[in-house]
């Protein structure tokens, strides 16, 4: 019997295989990305996307991929991948993996990860036959080719995923040299939650005369996410965020802290007050990342605490609550963040604890991206209720903006005081996906991927 909600899926013509893999999968009508992305690739054309994480942008691209290596069958070279996927983070690689997997079943489709942070065996011995679509983030993908152990030359789909924070976390020479390595005749397609120039210049040389897809202007974010900024003292916000998840309504809430000194200081104060409480940022191992996810996924953990590095692209269904901690360096991450709750339709609230004192400034940058203006409310709960650790800290002298920690204290190790240490080190290092082209030394061959220094 024919299916309607995958009418629309079948009007593309997507062949039957994976038809029946999106109607297993729950997939409704197509979103109004995968309308306009997927017949536009279909037809051969390079897209230049801009859509959050839960836009359903991840289908927009793999449907198509996989449509057309299902057409070609099952040759390949080894050490090459057909098409590659490149995102800024293991766990977003890891999520679109599940997708492409998700969407291939039935087919006869070998997908491969290639991410730092995880040993490189496996991923060399996955290559070592060669791959229909390897999933990637670009340190160790730049590691890989540079040691011949991937070959791009045959890859002619290209997938440049959340373009604006793989720049962001500084990978745009990986990026250029990577997408240098690849078949000259490939497609291309780049999804940007946001567009600034940076990225918009790199769209203009990889692309070829791209059709544009927008899912919602630029910055602005999901109608169904109520939004409300609560006016707290930053020295009162984590027994204010306690006293706040009494409230069993939060029921899976991301938090989200500016830096990762941040994240552990407000998970140790929540673990104190026994919530069930994990947190995700990238000083954590992988397996460490993994469990808090997969409890986050499974209800076990009813509060993540993330970074905004360490949170992209998280696609966890059912997040009734995102609560900034604090603002974030990059008025963009405010859109990145809020986008994890009122997913698929559904409504969530994104609360904000500002210190108008402190935050002024990125408060205000926030209003610009997002063009709006939010909604300023006092503190939630009563602060002259709060118990005496809060009066405590009344005695420190105020925080400065963009610092980091509190002041008078020693800078931590490696840590250069008022300069927050994540936002250098995601900068610096990306540690999310491994060292950065500009700590690593190679030199170049002729596809312009370098070779190892002696
Ligand atoms: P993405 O933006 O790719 O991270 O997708 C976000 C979520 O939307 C994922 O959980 C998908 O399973 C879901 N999704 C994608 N396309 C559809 C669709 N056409 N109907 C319903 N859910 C979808």
């Amino acid at each position: 019997m024919e299916n309607i909600e995958t009418n629309g899926f079948a009007a593309m013509g997507l062949n039957a295989i994976l038809l029946k893999a999106v109607d297993a999968s729950g997939m409704a009508a197509p979103k109004p990305i995968q309308a306009q992305a997927i017949p536009a690739q279909l037809a051969g054309q390079d897209i230049l996307g801009i859509a959050q994480t839960g836009s359903g942008k991840t289908a927009a691209f793999a449907l198509p991929i996989l449509q057309k290596i299902i057409t070609i069958g099952d040759k390949r070279k080894g050490k090459t991948a057909r098409a590659l996927v490149l995102a800024p983070t293991r766990e977003l690689a890891v999520q679109i993996e599940e997708t492409f997997r998700t969407l291939a079943k039935g087919a006869h489709i070998s997908t491969a990860l290639v991410l730092g942070g995880v040993s490189r065996i496996a991923q060399i011995n996955k290559m070592q036959a060669g791959v229909d679509v390897l999933i990637a983030t670009p340190g160790r993908l730049t590691d890989l080719v540079r040691d011949n152990r991937v070959d791009l030359s045959e890859t002619r789909w290209l997938v440049l995923d959340e373009a604006d924070r793989m720049l962001d976390m500084g990978f745009i020479n990986d990026v250029k040299r990577i997408a240098k390595g690849t078949h000259r005749d490939r497609q291309t397609a780049l999804f940007s939650a946001t567009m600034p120039q940076e990225v918009a210049t790199l769209a203009a040389t990889l692309l070829r005369n791209p059709v544009r897809v927008e899912v919602a202007p630029q910055g602005t974010t999901a109608a169904e996410i109520k939004q409300v900024v609560h006016m707290i003292p930053t020295k009162q916000k984590k027994q204010v965020l306690s006293a706040m998840l009494k409230d069993e309504t939060l029921s899976s809430v991301i938090v989200f802290t500016r830096t990762k000194h941040g994240a552990d200081a407000v998970t140790r104060v929540l673990e104190k007050d026994g919530y069930n409480v994990a947190a995700i940022h990238g000083n954590k191992s992988q397996n460490a990342r993994q469990r808090a996810l997969n409890g986050f996924k499974d209800g076990s953990v009813r509060v993540l605490v993330a970074t905004d590095i360490a949170a992209r692209g998280i696609d966890v269904v059912g997040i009734s609550h995102v609560i900034n901690f604090d603002l974030p360096d990059e008025p963009e991450s405010y859109v990145h963040r809020i986008g994890r709750t009122g997913r698929n339709g559904a409504s969530g609230k994104a609360i904000t604890l500002y210190d108008p004192a402190e935050e002024a400034s990125k408060f205000k940058a926030v209003e610009r991206v997002t063009r709006m203006r939010l909604p300023l409310a006092d503190s939630p709960i009563d602060l002259s209720s709060l118990p005496a650790r809060a009066a405590n800290s009344d005695q420190r002298p105020p925080r400065r903006e963009g610092g980091n920690g509190a002041p008078g204290k020693k800078p931590h190790r490696g840590q250069s005081a008022g300069k927050p240490r994540e936002a250098r080190g995601e900068k610096v290092w990306s540690n999310d996906a491994g060292a950065p082209a500009n700590k690593r030394p190679f030199r170049r061959n002729k596809k312009g991927f370098g070779a190892k220094a002696a």
